[in-house]
């Protein structure tokens, strides 16, 4: 089957040919790739960013972000569950599935995680995925008429945001804002679900590229502001908000420019969620945290119920999707681009 690997950090994919696997033994399934997300985090996994924290035997699959169809059902899969050929998201956050984290169903916060693509186990930049358990696999099927580039993003970038923002819907009420910083693959999700789970509350966009306010605007955000132009973030944000600051900030970039960008528009009271990780240290002046009250929320994806929530409200159609696909053979061009900062949305593997 053919595969994009990485053999050496900072250098490009290599596209190869190499075995199947042959050991859908037990509860595993294999699923026929039908699409595979490319995340920022791929991004920093290649750039070597991550090496010291997840050390990779290489060469190693990246791609966690996945849909595709069962192709072989292991042999103590439960009878009926799965057929072959049918449609399925891949929930990425492999745990033990006995700590205590994977047994209140947090399984993504598992202690000893097997993340598909970012640790041991292969991920999905591949015709072929062997997922370990059926347990991790959400059944599709023919609803909403999702398709596997529509599902594969949901996984994770359609998937973080959602769990960051329920997180503190309750602060969202009438008279309140949200601002969502990063409209790239999880921003713009994000301004989606801020929209849906606080409707009464105002949605500001910040990016620094003006296509992706643009997509941010046509995906429902009430307001946009350029970070990279505009002459103060802070004053800006002060006049959409009658001089009281954000309730919320989502950081989906989560670098030490954005947090500062963060703390700047926070409102009395306000809630910083960080999901991003572009690297550095969350710094937030002490007083100024303590005498506002300040929250500093750290997300991490999303667990399997709330990836079956967001399937949800996408085969309603509630959702919508800006992808672009890319063959197996033009990954480094995608890697490329998203590097550049140019891809609008996703960018999807099709192998
Ligand atoms: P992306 O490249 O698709 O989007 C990033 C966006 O941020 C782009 O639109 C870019 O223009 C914008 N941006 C970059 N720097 C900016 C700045 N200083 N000010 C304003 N906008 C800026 O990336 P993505 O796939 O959405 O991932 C975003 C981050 O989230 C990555 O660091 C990734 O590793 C991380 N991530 C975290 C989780 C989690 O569970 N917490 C899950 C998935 C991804
Ligand atoms: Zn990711
Ligand atoms: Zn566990």
């Amino acid at each position: 089957m053919l595969c994009a690997r990485i053999h050496d950090y900072q250098k490009p994919l290599v596209v190869e040919d190499i075995p199947r696997p042959s050991n859908t033994n037990g509860e595993a399934v294999l699923v026929k790739v039908g699409a595979a997300g490319l995340c920022h985090s791929d991004l920093h996994l290649i750039n070597g960013e991550w090496k010291d924290a997840i050390p990779l035997a290489l060469p190693k699959t990246p791609g966690h972000e996945n849909a595709g169809w069962v192709e072989e059902i292991g042999d103590t899969v439960p009878e009926g569950l799965f057929s072959k050929g049918d449609l399925v998201a891949i929930f990425g956050g492999w745990g033990c599935g006995i700590c205590k984290f994977c047994k209140s169903g947090d399984e993504q916060l598992c202690v000893a995680p097997r993340w598909p693509g970012l640790s041991q186990l292969d991920g999905g930049y591949s015709e072929y995925i062997l997922v370990p358990s059926y347990r991790f696999l959400v059944k599709v099927g023919k609803k909403g008429g999702l398709v596997p580039e529509e599902l594969a993003p949901l996984t994770d970038a359609g998937l973080t945001p959602y769990r960051a923002i329920k997180k503190v819907r309750h602060m969202l009420g009438p008279g309140t804002s949200i601002a969502v910083i990063g409209m790239g693959g999880l921003g713009s999700y994000g301004i989606q679900y801020a929209k849906i789970l606080a409707p009464n509350s105002t949605v500001i966009a910040v990016d620094r590229n003006d296509k992706k306010l643009s997509l941010a605007k046509n995906f429902g955000a009430d307001r946009t502001v350029n970070s990279a132009t505009t002459k103060s973030i802070r004053q800006e944000v002060l006049q959409l908000t009658e001089g009281i600051g954000v309730d919320v900030v989502l950081d989906t970039v989560g670098a030490e420019n954005t947090i500062n960008d963060s703390v700047r528009m926070l409102a009395k009271g306000g809630a910083l969620v960080v999901v991003g990780l572009f690297g550095g240290q969350i710094k937030v002046p002490l007083l100024q945290a303590v005498v506002n009250e300040y929250q500093v929320i750290a997300s991490l994806w999303g667990n399997y119920n709330e990836l079956r929530e967001v399937i949800e409200l996408a085969s309603q159609r509630k959702i919508k999707h800006a992808y672009h696909s890319y063959s197996l053979k033009q990954i480094n061009q995608a890697i490329d681009q998203l590097r550049q900062g140019s891809i609008i949305g996703r960018a999807v593997i099709v192998p």
